[in-house]
């Protein structure tokens, strides 16, 4: 079965082997020498002045980001089941929550966002996804975060990154906190959760630091001496060591520049076979595709093709599917599930198939791989 889900995504091979052998233990010099090389190689994707890792699904970054960063009250952006998480961790936590909701389809914008922070003056922290999974939405968190930062430079910009980091090269010079998580473009399986951190994050944690945990003043203490404050997740760090590795021998314009393809090539031939793209600005991490036997077509690519791709969630559920695009995945898996799905709707008496999905994905990839 071909696992190609937005998160999680497959584990590589040699990755499985890396994390198969004997657990070590997390307070040894071995470990500390593996934990300082995976930071270091962090350091250097995320592009930020720290970075943490957390054993917790991306779920606990944004808790324990939320709860360390937010003073009193958040503005967090609503336009999909992981903005709206967003807001629930906020009040969770006891902070005041403004959220400014969107249609899943439709990215935020700078304007809403200035007149939220013109009508609530303590506002001291956004939240809000680079791209929101629920609709394969890519809002403009830069933009957004640049002019914030011009009004107020204090206020802590958290985006979660889980479906950004490793996908795209994003510009992080106005992004206090950026999440991310080990079983979407790091390929491993869940259960590590890493956080970037800008200075300005970096000194409010520095003199505060909040709950038991999650308190990132504790971690960033530790983690600084290449070790955690808690039992470490050692096997996936080791996972993540390894597949960092393999992403820098690629070289990581070119993982970028070929996972861009990849979702451009996948949106182009989607639409070329009379599917309809569902985000206004499509994320790369993945294609989210409206249609109205979405199941249906999900349950025939999965008991014919060996395929398995995500569905949608809420009001988009039986009526969106979504393709990932994240990691190492071969040009020809792709182009399987592009055919397979060209198959269907012949199947499903609505075209002809003719090739035309493998055409244009071809065309689009050509010589770029
Ligand atoms: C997957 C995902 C998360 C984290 O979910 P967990 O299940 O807690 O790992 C958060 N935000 C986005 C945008 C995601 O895609």
């Amino acid at each position: 079965m071909l696992l190609l889900t937005p998160g999680p995504t497959a584990v590589p091979e040699n990755i499985r082997v890396a994390m198969s052998e004997p657990t070590i233990h997390h307070r040894t010099p071995e470990f500390s020498e593996i934990f300082r090389q995976t930071r270091e190689k962090l350091k250097k994707i995320f592009k930020m002045d720290e970075v943490l890792m957390l054993a917790s699904s991306g779920t606990g970054a944004m808790e324990a980001s939320v709860l360390n960063l937010c003073q009193k009250k958040a503005l967090s952006i609503n336009a999909g089941k992981f903005g709206e998480r967003f807001g629930k961790i906020v009040k969770a936590c006891g902070y005041e929550l403004v959220e400014l909701k969107y249609e899943w389809d439709t990215p935020a914008n700078v304007e809403d966002v200035l007149k939220a922070l013109k009508k609530h003056k303590d506002i001291d922290t956004i939240c809000v996804q680079i791209c929101e999974s629920a609709g394969g939405l890519r809002h403009p968190v830069e933009a957004i975060a640049k002019e914030v930062k011009k009004i107020n430079p204090e206020i802590t910009i958290i985006a979660d990154g889980i479906t950004a980091v490793g996908v795209e090269d994003i510009n992080v010079e106005d992004i206090d906190v950026l999440i991310s998580g080990s079983q979407k473009a790091f390929m491993l399986p869940p259960g590590l959760s890493m956080i970037g951190l800008s200075k300005n994050a970096i000194n409010k944690i520095e003199q505060g630091g909040k709950g038991y945990y999650f308190n990132l003043n504790t971690e960033l203490k530790k983690q600084r001496q290449n070790t955690t404050a808690w039992t470490a997740p050692t096997t996936l760090i080791i996972g993540l060591n390894a597949i960092l590795d393999d992403i820098f021998s690629i070289g990581l314009d070119k993982f970028y520049k070929q996972t861009e393809l990849r979702s451009k090539a996948s949106n182009e031939a989607l639409k070329g076979i009379g599917f309809k793209i569902y985000p206004k600005v499509p994320a790369p991490s993945m294609s989210a595709v409206y249609h109205e036997k979405a199941d249906e077509i999900r349950k025939i690519l999965k008991n014919r093709y060996e395929v398995n791709i995500a569905g949608g969630q809420d009001h988009l559920k039986g009526k969106l599917f979504r393709i990932n695009h994240m990691g190492l995945i071969k040009p020809y898996e792709t182009s399987w599930v592009l055919n397979a799905l060209e198959l269907i709707l012949d199947e499903l008496g609505e075209r002809k198939y003719d090739g035309t999905a493998n055409k244009i994905f071809n065309l689009y990839t050509k010589e770029r791989f």
